[in-house]
């Protein structure tokens, strides 16, 4: 769920911030209008990081985790407004007949990864999360919709502007991921070996089974360093590509993702938390944008 770029200084009239909500109201606006979709789903964190995931690399997002745990499960740190957001977010999806779709032991993460792989239609995922380039499939239809420089830079990425931006292919991004490391996720990568040295080495043998018997082969053109570096890292590259390899086999079950299905009932419920929340534009143009996809549908 992005926390996108609209200032906390934005409030209901009772002084809660509701700038996440808007953020994500007018960015679902400008996606329905400019991509017309006929479904459409968000999903959830259930677990933002899960403990067979920790129990693989104990670093994994252990930067991220608060000092404050709750019944014993690890709090995400996150900004103390937009943890109040998140019911209201909840209550206008619901409204606008948007499905949130969790799983539980799994981040949405790998809810997006079944759902992209499962699906039998094009899909676009929006993420500001770099980890999911690896579901990028042009013969499947499937792209990531980038959002880390905001919805005015948006990338759309598809194999070619994948291999054009990080010289690797999506088939690819786990291994060069695994090999360089992600301080954002805590994920400490081959001591030595940053991101030119993992294309390098991707380039010349394809994934990371070929760079792995490239270190073991006395005969392979690897350099003695690089060797060492790839031998020393044996036991995290063991276990590495099952923490960034994201779920793709995850059963959902039947989704209710079509979002031309907004009754009476629904647009009384998000006229009543656009005066709740003070939403009133962001909620005008939402429902503009989904207004125009259920006149085509
Ligand atoms: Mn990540
Ligand atoms: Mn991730």
């Amino acid at each position: 769920m992005p926390f996108t770029g609209v200032p906390e200084t934005i409030t209901a009239s009772d002084g809660t911030p509701v700038n996440a909500v808007r953020g994500l109201l007018d960015m679902i606006a400008r996606l329905v209008t400019d991509y017309e979709p006929t479904q459409l789903v968000a999903c959830w964190d259930d677990d933002w990081r899960p403990s067979w995931r920790v129990d693989l690399i104990p670093s994994y997002k252990a930067h991220r985790v608060t000092s404050a745990v709750a019944d014993g499960v690890d709090v995400e740190e996150a900004p103390a407004g937009l943890i109040a957001q998140l019911p209201v977010i909840r209550d206008v999806l619901a409204a606008l007949n948007i499905s949130v779709i969790g799983a539980a032991h799994h981040e949405a993460d790998d809810v997006i990864g079944s759902l992209a792989s499962q699906a039998n239609v094009p899909v676009d995922v929006v993420t500001g999360d770099r980890d999911l380039f690896q579901l990028i499939d042009d013969d499947r239809n499937v792209r990531v919709l980038y959002t880390a420089r905001g919805m005015s830079g948006l990338e759309v990425l598809t194999d070619a502007t994948l291999v054009n931006k990080y010289e690797v292919s999506p088939r690819q991004y786990v291994d060069y991921a695994v090999l360089r490391g992600d301080s954002s996720d805590g994920l400490p990568g081959v001591g030595g070996i940053g991101e030119k040295t993992a294309v390098k080495l991707l380039q010349e043998f394809g994934d990371l089974e070929g760079i792995i018997s490239a270190a073991d082969d006395p005969s392979s053109s690897l350099s003695p360093s690089v060797r060492a570096k790839i031998s020393g890292s044996a036991d995290y590259l063991a276990v590495a590509p099952d923490v960034v390899n994201v779920v793709q086999d995850l059963s959902l079950g039947t989704l209710n993702a079509d979002i031309r299905t907004l009754d009476s009932e629904h647009l009384e419920e998000i006229n009543r938390l656009a005066t709740e929340w003070s939403l009133g534009g962001s909620v005008k143009r939402v429902l503009r944008a989904l207004r125009s996809v259920q006149d085509q549908g």
